[in-house]
């Protein structure tokens, strides 16, 4: 039997055979939290933003087709998690995702925090929650043609509740987890949680038996503490050296995967104002970081995949240790 305790445990063996899944983001700079995504936002939502902004506001399609690009050349399939808003405002650049082959995932209806980001109290009842989500998995059906089994959490605030509405929405995996000694952005303790995917328990994020949901957390590096090592700002502060002494790390004890987004990469400063909040949060993005991408993904040790094939491949296991 290969499921204990609610995870998947991967057999001892070569870390080489797991899986790194790539996994990219597709938002724009105002969905952060401090902009238009949280409740301490300088908007109350992408409507009142997008009702009160004239000036331009996409800085995220040019890095998309670049990473587009970078993905192509390395010929490695990604998943990409989007922000759903993206459909309405930047036609046709998630068909062109699409007919890169890459799978589509659920990144919320507009990034909007369904958690408090301080008391990690709920922001709106499920059923809120599950009508926004179905929305916007729709719609993303409706672009992809394919049915969309995986969800991350905008700006990662999860709960356990959320877990159990995807699941009854029909979503096969979530991707928002990183257990780490930092910071911790769910309403759990997550103190069974490791790097190798895991079915979480019905409203809680600890491990439980299995279900039809599987949680793909993010790696962290233990280095006595856990640093977190998800993409975004530690992938532009730390660089590609962190992030893959990470990736080999949560390597050894299964399946993991690589994140980050496409604006991680514009060259250009984002509109002043809002990211002056943060001087320091996107203080490293641009061609640097690029390089730092590019370099993770020629890394020939590491077997590149979507989240659906790491998705299969809990399932193989699953169905390969049942009695
Ligand atoms: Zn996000």
């Amino acid at each position: 039997m290969v499921e204990r305790n609610g995870r998947v445990e991967q057999r001892q063996g070569d870390p080489s055979e797991h899986l790194v899944a790539v996994t990219i983001d597709i938002e724009d700079w105002y969905h952060g939290p401090s902009v238009t995504g949280a409740p301490y936002g300088a908007f109350e939502d992408v409507s009142a933003f997008f009702a009160k902004w004239n000036d331009r506001y996409d800085y995220l399609s040019e890095p998309t087709r670049d990473i587009l690009d970078l993905l192509s050349q390395f010929d490695i399939r990604a998943t990409f998690f989007v922000v759903a808003d993206v459909l309405e405002n930047y036609p046709g650049l998630v068909e062109s995702i699409v007919s890169k082959g890459h799978e589509i995932a659920c990144h919320g209806l507009h990034h909007a925090c369904k958690i408090d980001p301080t008391t990690k109290q709920p922001l709106l009842t499920p059923h809120e929650f599950m009508e926004r989500t179905r929305h916007a998995k729709q719609a993303l059906e409706s672009v992809s043609g394919r049915t969309v089994l995986g969800y991350r959490a905008p700006s990662a605030f999860v709960a356990g509740w959320m877990l159990d509405c995807l699941e009854d929405l029909g979503f096969q995996y979530d991707s928002s987890l990183c257990a780490n000694s930092l910071f911790n952005k769910t309403d759990s303790q997550l103190k069974g949680v490791g790097t190798a995917p895991y079915y979480p328990a019905r409203n809680s994020l600890e491990p439980g038996p299995s279900r039809e949901i599987l949680e793909m957390p993010m790696p962290h590096l233990r280095a006595i503490l856990k640093f977190p090592a998800s993409g975004g700002p530690f992938l532009r502060f730390f660089g590609a050296r962190y992030i893959l002494m990470a990736l080999r790390q949560a390597r050894r004890r299964g399946d993991t995967l690589f994140y980050f987004h496409p604006i991680d990469i514009c060259n250009e400063p984002f509109p002043g104002g809002f990211t002056k909040k943060r001087p320091l949060y996107w203080a490293a993005k641009g061609a640097r970081t690029r390089r730092q991408i590019g370099k993770i993904l020629t890394q020939r040790d590491l077997r590149f995949c979507t989240c659906q094939e790491m998705l299969d491949r809990a399932h193989a296991r699953l169905e390969e240790g049942s009695p």
